[in-house]
């Protein structure tokens, strides 16, 4: 049996990253990177597309953008000499929310854009992102139910949170719409803590939805990023092997931990890191089997379902007609069962001047094909844009990851109602397993900058682990168990900790004392004082003689 020092299972941004690491400050350590598929880069795949002049260019499917805030990310661009450049965003927005009325705006979000909404939308608007703040403030990443609202909102989805704090429709649906385009899943089905935990992860909620300053939307990697993993895996050589999926771990305390792959063959190694997404690591054996937490973290940790659209065009059109190319919509209609496909698109001209259109589309329109959601996008396109949307019209290329193998769906993995307490076990270790991926991230977590934090977290702990600890970078072992600082995060508790106030008893007492007072009076027809302090009277009257009331 083939016998290494590490095995890392996942060659997309989180997996290279950890291997790059542990051979940047060890390269006498025998590194192998274990990945599925046929190719490298996990969730970030960039495909040619036919452009303007009978040309293709480089175009993202999956990680895209990338947050002036994302130093890890930015810093490794740097080191592989990738140029990054802004989102284009000028000009009007459109909108689709609270109606199927069509609104355009300038401002960056339509919660600031009062003449194109009426002033009350806008104020439901400021005052419910207002409001998520604030909780958003409250929340610790590395102990979620360290606030006193964290046990209630994790019993609560997004979506019964926006129905109970918004006043108005087009409130409730920008927010469906940030969760769909953010997370890929429908608000219904999302933790509100989780959700709070994930804005405070990349700063605010602000900063996830924006395409400006800090936000998550801001610039773009020059040619694409899956050119990160391939440079890192160019790097790495031979250690990367593909089509080496990764079936059954064997592991224990202190001794080897043995892999089994799909094709039956086993490998050896002292560490061994799973650099897979949470979906992924639930379809895994363990043996010993995983405890109960991270078993329950598995079961209840499911990814969005969002398709990536590209369209390209003769020109950049919408940009002549004075629009930025962004559209939210909620693609609600009157009609019966009628799904509008885009839920959000930005313009996606390239560096080189390919101009296009990447967007967004319902989870809903999964079990169309692709020609009938191409007519549909196109369609919804000349909604938002007018009929050059269809006249100047090249290519539509997609990207279905709900298909694609060792993936599950997009963007990433996210928590069910009442399930935090087992999300906060993510970074934790069973025996010699180590766990990485954007969903174990402290920092930006979901995203291309968490990925690349949280292998430099696993390959510090590796280091740890194998007692080479002059190597290790405290910097990077935050949240993992090996961290000066680690406490394991309280888990919600189950003993009565919620204050009752005596005076919800007492008024209720008091309540049923007056009725009672008032339907005896009724019946034997006394006067109000009477009805009153003829029981206040006999208590006196007893007190101070001993004797009974006399009848
Ligand atoms: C459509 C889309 C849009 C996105 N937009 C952005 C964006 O604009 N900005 C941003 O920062 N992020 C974005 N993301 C998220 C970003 O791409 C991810 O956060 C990041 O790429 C995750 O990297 P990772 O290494 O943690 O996981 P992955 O990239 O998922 O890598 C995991 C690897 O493990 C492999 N694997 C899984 N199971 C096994 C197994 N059993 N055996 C062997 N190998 C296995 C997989 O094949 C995969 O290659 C987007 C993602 C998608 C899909």
């Amino acid at each position: 049996m083939e016998s290494v020092d590490v095995i890392v299972v996942g060659a997309g941004m989180a997996g290279l990253t950890t291997a790059r690491e542990l051979l940047k400050k060890e390269p006498t350590l025998k590194v192998l990177v274990l990945e599925g598929k046929d190719r490298v880069g996990g969730r970030t795949l960039t495909v040619d597309v036919q452009t303007a002049n009978h040309t293709t260019d480089k175009f993202d499917m999956g990680g895209q953008w990338v947050g002036r805030t994302q130093k890890e990310l930015l810093a490794l661009l740097d080191e592989l000499n990738i140029d990054v450049y802004e989102q284009y965003e000028k000009g009007k927005k459109m909108a689709q929310l609270g109606t199927e009325k069509i609104r355009s705006y300038s401002a960056s979000l339509p919660i600031f854009a009062a003449g194109s909404f009426t002033l009350y939308e806008v104020i439901d608007f400021v005052r419910n992102i207002f409001r998520m703040s604030r909780m958003v403030k409250k929340v610790n990443v590395l102990d979620a139910f360290s606030w006193d609202g964290a046990i209630a909102a994790d019993e609560q989805s997004v979506a019964s949170f926006a129905r109970s704090i918004a006043l108005t429709r087009s409130a409730r649906d920008a927010l469906d719409i940030a969760i769909r385009s953010v997370y890929g899943a429908e608000a219904k089905r999302m933790s509100l803590l989780y959700h709070l935990l994930y804005c405070k992860s990349g700063g605010s909620f602000m900063d996830l939805i924006e395409a400006t300053g800090d936000g998550a939307q801001a610039l773009r990697i020059k040619g694409g990023s899956q050119q990160i993993s391939l440079r890192m895996a160019a790097e790495l050589g031979d250690r990367v092997r593909l089509k080496s999926g990764v079936k059954h771990i064997e592991t224990s305390e202190g001794g080897p931990t043995r892999v089994t792959l799909i094709n039956g063959e086993h490998l050896e190694c002292k560490r061994l890191v799973l650099a897979i997404p949470p979906n992924q690591c639930g379809h895994l054996e363990f043996s010993p089997p995983l405890g109960y937490l991270k078993r329950r973290l598995y079961d209840n940790m499911t990814p969005g379902h969002l398709i990536k659209f590209i369209v390209t065009y003769k020109s950049a059109f919408w940009r002549e007609d004075g629009k930025s190319g962004e559209i939210i919509s909620a693609g609600r209609t009157t009609i019966p069962g009628e799904i509008l496909p885009i839920v959000c698109s930005y313009d996606a001209t390239t560096s080189n001047g390919s101009p296009a259109i990447v967007g967004f589309i319902h989870a809903d329109l999964h079990d169309w094909t692709v020609n009938e959601r191409c007519n549909a996008v196109v369609k919804d396109l000349v909604r938002f844009f007018g009929t050059k949307a269809l006249a100047e019209f090249i290519a539509y290329e997609e990207k279905n990851w709900n298909k694609e193998p060792f993936n599950g769906g997009c963007p990433v993995d996210y928590v069910t109602s009442g399930n935090m307490d087992a999300f906060m076990s993510i970074r934790d270790m069973h025996y010699g397993v180590h766990f990485a991926g954007t969903e174990t991230a402290v920092v930006w977590m979901g995203y291309m900058s968490g990925a690349v934090e949280s292998g430099k977290r696993a390959a510090n702990e590796v280091f740890y682990a194998l007692e080479l600890k002059e190597k290790v970078d405290h910097k990077y072992l935050r949240g993992s168990q090996f961290s000066v600082e680690y406490h394991h995060p309280h888990p919600p508790s189950d003993h009565y900790d919620d204050y009752l106030s005596p005076w919800r008893r007492r008024i209720f007492f008091g309540a049923a004392l007056v009725f009672g007072i008032y339907a005896v009076s009724k019946k034997y027809d006394l006067s109000y004082t009477a009805r009153f302090f003829r029981p206040v009277e006999k208590s006196v009257f007893k007190w101070w003689t001993g004797m009974e009331w006399p009848h």
